[in-house]
């Protein structure tokens, strides 16, 4: 008949960044439409699959967040394992998250087995009193290294959805 195939893909994408970019409020915003104002980067939960609808398919993503554990030490290579999409998030009111972008990236290529599809993403955009990285700077940055970019707040929601989104498609794009 014309019943439809109920999950065609399953990817998994991973969240990395400093501390306090704003990750699992990322994933809390894109995934259960919710914010935390004073959250600790614990919160965090190992993963959540969201169903998204990509040209018409069922597209399953497993979001992965770091609980925290970036404050500690290295997040461990179990994390990457596996990963095809990755959003790296810098905070847009805290230069020294902008300046880690790069030992990030060297993270994602050294622990992942494939070319993982990346976004940079500059979170807080709601913050505009407090910006310390233009958008120029960000733009300039993800073309110089490849990827993805885009410019979201968690706490008012703007762009979230979009980022995963980009993600997400681009992989459908090319698997
Ligand atoms: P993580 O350590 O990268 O997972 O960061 P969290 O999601 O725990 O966020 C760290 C802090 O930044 C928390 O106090 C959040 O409420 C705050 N935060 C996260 N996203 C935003 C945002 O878009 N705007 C503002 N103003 N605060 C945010």
């Amino acid at each position: 008949g014309d019943e439809e195939q109920s999950q065609d893909y399953l990817f998994k994408i991973v969240l990395v960044g400093d501390a306090a970019v704003g990750k699992s409020n990322l994933l809390a915003r894109y995934a259960r439409n919710e914010f935390y104002p004073n959250s600790k980067s614990t919160i965090g939960v190992e993963f959540q699959t969201q169903k998204m609808d990509i040209d018409g398919k069922a597209v399953k993503a497993q979001i992965w967040d770091t609980a925290g554990q970036e404050r500690f030490r290295a997040v461990t290579s179990a994390y990457y394992r596996g990963a095809v999409g990755a959003l790296l998030v810098y905070d847009i009111s805290r230069r020294q998250t902008f300046d880690s972008v790069g030992r990030w990236l060297n993270e994602l290529q050294t622990h992942s087995d494939m070319n993982v599809v990346t976004i940079l993403v500059g979170n807080k955009t709601d913050l505009k009193d407090a910006r310390e990285v233009t958008t120029a700077e960000g733009k300039a940055l993800a073309e110089a290294q490849g990827l993805f970019f885009m410019e979201t707040s968690a706490l008012d929601s703007s762009n979230v959805a979009a980022a995963f989104q980009t993600v997400v498609k681009e992989i459908y794009t090319i698997v």
